[in-house]
């Protein structure tokens, strides 16, 4: 069976084509999301998901979340006494979103399609493939997130024929498309985005908010410290989603500090990202040759969408209200599944056809002589493949060395929309074999395929001999070679990872840590009595008497936060 993955810089989700329709699977703790975060403890071994993330603010030197925002930048991360890449701690994600659906499916997993935005470059696809691999799945395909939200709500449309715009912010990027839906075919016409902007940033700016209301610098706090003002931002900008005005308080060594924000002070000191959501549309719409008013439904997805101030945004450009028909936070992942299901040939999905496209353009550098051999301007972008053109693509033209005897043509590659190559982003550089040739120029043909899966081939021949070769990419920073995801995916079976039928248990306990450092007097001593009663609960080993203890446990928590205590 080919499962579906949406791997995001918040909160990861795994899902399995069904019997007619994608079907979300439960982690260990009997939710969807499964927070993408990871905890480095030696003694327990690895831990992933809620637990992790409650340990963020109690151990934050053990501890990482919104490491997909690093994939592909070779930037290790200290994570207790370890390094890991990114892919690696990505890696853990996928590995424990795969025991969760061995355990649902009772069979064991290796194929994936697993999304990614948009916006994504090939150097972040390669990263998110390696990462994958790591984990020990075989990627059949990456799809696009929004195109992904598009074939959810594509099964999941009354109307046959529509033209819509997939709007998706989620922690760490930006995506939007536009598609046309006609019997039984979805096309995205095109796509446009921001791969560094996400909800995160908003968070970012409550936290600075804080930090400066509470009279510190921006990194004025001990790591601790600060991962607990930023959870309590997060929780502060949730609520401002259904409030006008949000409130909490930060507890720092047994003082408490209540903090206070309006929605309308928030969308003030958030206004610079808004303002950078509106181009990346305006873009789509131009390269789809649409106007606004040809768009028939707009479709919000990814859990930043929840801001008022997008849905405001979507019908302030559009006239229209947006649909949120299909859960935000689970309908990138149930478009992955169906995009199994469709690799799958599954009956269900007979008549359904998706196509894609190249969200941005593809080409490399090239020099241009100007009065002589000696007068050149380096650093032009030759582009090959236009932005939003569809996928699978291949196109190729020739290049001709400057001047006669060389053995190699070199060439960068890159990704973007600017002129001069120095304002793109550089995927790989090549060097062409070509035969010895002092009296005339060998004239290479350079061959660029851009598959279903957004990731980049390139191919050279040499024209007078026909000779090709498949370009070696020579080290670009943030990519992995096969060796070392081999050796990485080996080394990840060896790292200890917590068992799964524990995970409820040290979920549980990460939480009452965090709730324990962020309440102080009679708060604080009920969570510490009740640590103490389920960690003696544990002690007895009894299956039983540690389920009533964990519901114990579990209720107080509800009745705690229900009465805003935690507030
Ligand atoms: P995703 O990557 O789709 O899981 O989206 C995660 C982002 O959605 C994070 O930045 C969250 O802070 C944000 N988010 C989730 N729920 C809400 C909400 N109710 N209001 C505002 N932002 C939210």
């Amino acid at each position: 069976m080919i499962v579906g993955i949406d791997l995001g810089t918040t909160n990861s989700l795994i899902a399995a084509f069904g019997k007619d329709k994608p079907v979300l699977i439960q982690n260990a703790v009997g939710d969807f999301l499964t927070p993408s975060a990871v905890h480095n403890n030696r003694k327990n071994g690895i831990l992933v998901g809620q637990a992790a993330l409650d340990l963020l603010t109690t151990e934050p030197q053990n501890t990482a979340a919104r490491f997909k925002r690093r994939m592909g930048t070779n930037g290790v991360l200290q994570i207790g006494r370890d390094q890991f890449l990114p892919e690696e701690l990505s890696a853990f994600v996928l590995k424990s979103l795969k025991a969760d659906a061995e355990k649902e499916l009772g069979e064991t997993i290796e194929d994936a399609v697993i999304s990614v935005p948009a916006y994504f470059n090939d150097i972040q696809r390669k990263a998110t493939i390696a990462a994958a691999q790591i984990a020990g799945f075989n990627v059949r395909r990456l799809i696009n997130e929004p195109t992904a939200a598009a074939l959810a709500y594509g099964l999941h449309a009354k109307e046959n024929e529509s033209t819509f715009l997939v709007v998706d912010l989620g922690g760490g990027t930006f995506d939007v498309t536009i598609l046309e839906m006609f019997s039984g075919v979805m096309e995205v016409r095109a796509s446009a985005g921001d791969a560094f902007l996400g909800g995160e940033d908003f968070t970012d700016c409550i936290c600075s908010y804080f930090l400066k209301s509470l009279g510190y610098e921006e990194d004025g706090l001990p790591n601790a410290d600060h991962a607990r003002l930023r959870a309590l931002a997060e929780k502060i900008k949730q609520q401002l989603s259904s409030s006008p005005t949000a409130n909490g308080v930060f507890v720092r060594e047994g003082t408490e500090y209540p903090l206070t924000i309006s929605r309308t002070l928030f969308e003030e000191l958030t206004e610079k990202l808004t303002r950078r959501i509106r181009l990346p549309i305006q873009r789509a719409i131009s390269d789809a040759q649409l106007t606004p008013a040809q768009i028939d439904r707009i479709i919000l997805v990814g859990g930043a969408t929840r801001m008022p101030v997008i849905s405001n945004l979507m019908t302030k450009l559009f006239k229209r209200f947006p649909e949120f028909d299909l859960n935000p936070d689970h309908v990138v992942a149930l478009g992955a599944a169906v995009q199994a299901g469709l690799l799958e040939r599954h009956k269900a999905l007979e008549e359904m056809v998706m196509t894609d496209v190249c969200p941005f353009t593809l080409g490399h550098d090239i020099s241009r002589i100007l009065s002589g051999p000696n007068d050149l301007e380096t650093g032009i972008f030759a582009p090959l493949i236009e932005r939003n053109t569809t996928v699978p693509v291949s196109r190729s033209h020739i290049i001709t060395p400057l001047r006669p005897g060389g053995r190699h043509l070199a060439i960068d590659i890159y990704q973007g929309e600017a002129p001069y190559v120095k304002d793109n982003i550089k995927i790989g550089s090549y060097n062409v074999p070509i035969p010895y040739n002092p009296k005339e120029c060998e004239n290479v043909d350079i061959r660029f395929t851009y598959d279903t899966s957004g990731v980049l081939e390139v191919l050279g021949t040499v024209v007078s001999t026909g000779v090709v070769s498949k370009l070696i990419i020579e080290r670009t920073p943030g990519q992995m070679s096969p060796q070392e995801i081999k050796q990485r995916f080996t080394a990840l079976e060896r790292i200890k990872i917590h068992p799964r039928d524990e995970i409820k248990n040290a979920a549980l306990i990460a939480r009452l840590n965090a709730e324990y450092e962020n309440t102080l007097g009679q708060q604080r001593q009920s969570i510490s009595d009740w640590l103490v009663t389920f960690e003696i609960a544990l002690k007895t080993h009894d299956k039983r008497e540690i389920e009533a203890a964990r519901k114990a446990v579990e209720e107080h928590l509800q009745f705690l936060s229900g009465s805003n205590a935690f507030e």
